[in-house]
């Protein structure tokens, strides 16, 4: 009988393609016939486009004019668990399919035939004359040469021309063959380095490993204190996946994917694994691509668009630091990595585990209502203990103006001077002042482009915006009433924070840890080893700190403005500054000394701080969780965000006037709508931005309703209409 996942050539094939179309289109299928989800070449007008073989034709066209597919590409086909993936993600997100289907080919040349590279091996041949090089590429190739190196590689390591290999080449002493030149990653051994494990974290380990053989969907919230091993448990996970013959994805913050992590998992399975992020190269991001799907890489460790490789046999998922906003994708498609991962995992019987010291506030209620199962490390590993916090209450620090380290925090950081210990200064603001003030005519310095104001950053010399990005030389004279030598900076930044802390301790030596401080993300890696082993004394760091890196020396954590995060207008203000203030001081004291976080605060007995404070997390969440439900917003109930933005700030209040007018959709499901109203930031590069804010029960369904809605609207010309279901921010 016939496979119904086998079309014959000349069947109809309907295919989804990445272009932005609403539809698939039918194509015959190509001589040879195709696979269900096949990757295919199709024509489309005068062009040749990437496409998946959907499912059967869907018989709308003249059947004359249907043209056949070009060819199926030489990658393994689409299996059928990606592609509902791809279509619940897409309906869930309400992105387009075409969308989705860009995202899960991210990698370059997928049309080419697969390209080969020349390696050179040792041969039979015996060289006419014996040189001191040709011993040397002869000794290379019979030490390293098994795989086959490249006519550089072999060079490099001789230490010799390339026409010395050519010269042996010639006379059959080294062999040129043509190989693949994407090449598998070194298979992982599940017992090559493991660690004994302590009572806690072996039984933890066993739980977040259940049902990867079985191929049985779960998800574990991973919970425990920075150090206390979590990386360790997961580990576990990924052996049992090894061990299975499943692929397992470890997905980080793009910021914690550190040469220290990746040397870390290869010490436990003696090979490196695959690397997905921003900064690898095309060629790599071609083979990581191509080796997933045809098996020939076992481990992937990488940022959150990894989840959309094409994975033959995925047994589990780790979400690092899950609570991370960096994994809410807040351009193109609006997903959340941890929301997906889980949905990924339910389509593969794959297991999840969410990682961190300080959940989002939708895991922990996930767990609290039994849909995840939580696993909880409660101590430190080895010596290292929780340090000790403590505010300094800065309404009695006697401080004079423009200066922001109390002289309770500055005794604090002699002491640990005089120890040789480190310190750390955290602030979570870039820049040298967040605001410029003209002291002739209050006038104060903002973006041309944007509503936002513009920041100094005296390091590059320049004022930068922190929405759009435009930068613009320090003015002489104030722009508005063009008086000279008026302008003055207003608040701290990172960088006038160091300025203060030099001047108070001239003789220390001080580190910055700030994004824009690094010339690229490889540098702020080698930056933040250096300072590590000891390079500095005080580091004066942005949130950049806060992720997961380990600094031995580091024994007081001074916040600089613990208050920052209470104010503004975002539902998630408490949750965020009580993860970051947790994960700040997780930093002190994480090898044998005892470390001390203090907290500037002018709001001792806010909640927030006191729950820092007293280390009472579950207190934390279950009120942070009452005044949610309370309020019936997330994880208690649904939201979504509309932006409409367009350089014409009429036509996006019109627009906006009319979608709330016209709410009949979602009236029908009980949901509300506020709005329009100017986004926080109202403008942005160049473009008017006006919100509206949707309300719905938990249980309604919202997707449709929202498609409905906006679908009145026709967005044409300038105008651009997002909608982000869950917001993280309302910006
Ligand atoms: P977390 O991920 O919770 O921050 P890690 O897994 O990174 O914690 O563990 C913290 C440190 O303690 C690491 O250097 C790790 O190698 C070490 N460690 C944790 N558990 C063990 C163990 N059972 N045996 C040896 N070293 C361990
Ligand atoms: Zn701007």
């Amino acid at each position: 009988m016939k496979d119904p996942d086998f079309f014959d050539a000349g069947d109809l094939v309907a295919v989804l393609t990445t272009q932005p179309l609403d539809r698939t289109l039918d194509y015959k299928a190509p001589e040879g016939g195709c696979w269900l989800g096949a990757f295919v070449e199709v024509p489309l007008g005068p062009r040749k486009v990437l496409g998946v073989v959907w499912g059967r034709g869907r018989g709308d066209w003249d059947i004359a004019k249907v043209r056949s597919v070009n060819r199926v590409l030489d990658v393994a086909p689409m299996r059928s668990e990606m592609r509902s993936f791809l279509e619940k993600a897409a309906s869930y997100t309400l992105t387009s399919m075409p969308a989705m289907l860009r995202l899960a080919t991210r990698a370059p040349g997928l049309s080419d035939p697969p390209s080969m590279r020349k390696v050179y091996r040792l041969g039979e041949g015996v060289p006419d004359r014996v040189t001191e090089a040709r011993t040397r590429v002869i000794e290379a190739l019979r030490e390293y040469g098994g795989l086959g190196f490249t006519l550089k590689e072999v060079s490099e390591l001789a230490g010799v021309t390339s026409s010395v290999v050519k010269g042996l080449v010639k006379q059959g002493v080294v062999l040129e063959e043509d190989t693949p030149r994407d090449q598998p990653y070194r298979r992982m051994d599940a017992d090559f380095g493991p660690k004994e494990l302590t009572e806690d974290q072996a039984a933890a380990a066993e739980k977040v490993s259940a049902g990867i053989k079985d191929e049985v969907y779960g998800t574990s919230l991973l919970r425990g204190v920075t150090g206390s091993g979590k990386t360790e448990v997961y580990l576990e996970a990924v052996a049992a996946c090894i061990e299975a013959g499943r692929q397992a994805l470890v997905l980080l913050p793009e910021i914690a994917l550190t040469a220290e992590f990746l040397t870390r998992v290869e010490a436990r399975f003696g090979a490196k694994p695959a690397e997905w992020h921003s900064g690898v190269t095309m060629t790599e991001r071609r083979r990581i691509w191509k080796m997933v799907g045809q098996g020939g890489a076992q481990v992937v460790i990488g940022a959150r668009s990894a989840l959309f490789l094409p994975f033959q046999n995925l047994g589990l998922i780790v979400v690092d630091e899950e609570h991370d906003t960096s994994y809410k994708q807040d351009d193109g498609v609006l997903y959340n990595a941890r929301d997906m991962a889980v949905l990924r995992a339910s389509l593969c019987g794959a297991r999840v585990v969410l990682a961190s010291a300080t959940p989002s506030l939708e895991s922990w209620a996930n767990a609290d209502a039994g849909k995840y199962e939580r696993i909880e490390l409660t101590s430190r590993f080895g010596p290292a203990v929780l340090p000790d916090m403590r505010a300094i209450d800065m309404r009695v620090e006697d401080l004079p103006s423009a200066q922001w380290i109390s002289p309770a925090l500055q005794s604090a950081v002699r002491s640990r001077l005089e120890k040789g210990e480190q310190s750390l200064l955290f602030i979570n603001r870039r820049g040298y002042a967040p605001v410029t003030i003209c002291r002739a005519c209050g006038h104060q310095v903002g973006c041309d482009h944007c509503d936002a104001r513009m920041v100094e950053h005296r390091f590059l010399k320049r004022l930068l915006c922190h929405q759009c990005g435009e930068s613009k030389p320090m003015p002489e004279a104030c722009p508005s009433c063009g008086v000279e030598g008026k302008l003055a900076p207003v608040g701290p930044g990172v960088e006038r924070l160091a300025e203060e802390a030099q001047a108070h301790f001239p003789e220390a030596r001080l580190a910055v840890l700030s994004s824009d401080l690094f010339g690229s993300a490889r540098a702020l890696k080698e930056g933040i080893t250096q300072i590590a082993e000891g390079g500095a004394d005080i580091i004066i760091g942005t949130q950049l700190v806060a992720k997961g890196h380990n600094f031995p020396l580091l024994t007081l954590v001074g916040v600089i403005d613990a208050d920052l995060g209470l104010q503004g207008s975002d539902m998630r203000a408490a949750e965020r500054t009580f993860q970051l203030m947790r994960q700040v001081a997780g930093r002190a004291g994480r090898s044998e000394r005892k470390g001390t976080a203090l907290m500037q605060t002018f709001q001792p007995d806010h909640p927030v701080i006191r729950a820092i404070l007293s280390g009472d997390e579950e207190g934390f969440w279950q009120a942070e969780a009452d005044q949610r439900r309370h309020a019936g917003v997330p994880p208690y109930g649904r939201m979504a965000g509309i932006i409409l933005s367009s350089p014409d700030v009429q036509q996006v209040f019109d627009i906006g006037n009319q979608l709330a007018r016209n709410n009949g959709p979602l009236h029908e499901i009980g949901a509300q709508v506020f709005g329009p109203a100017p986004a926080p930031i109202a403008r942005v590069r160049g473009r008017h931005r006006v919100r509206l804010l949707v309300k719905a029960e938990k249980s309604a369904p919202i997707q449709q309703a929202l498609a409905q809605w906006v679908s009145q609207v026709k967005v044409r010309g300038d105008l651009r209409l997002s909608v982000d279901i869950d917001p993280q921010s309302f910006y």
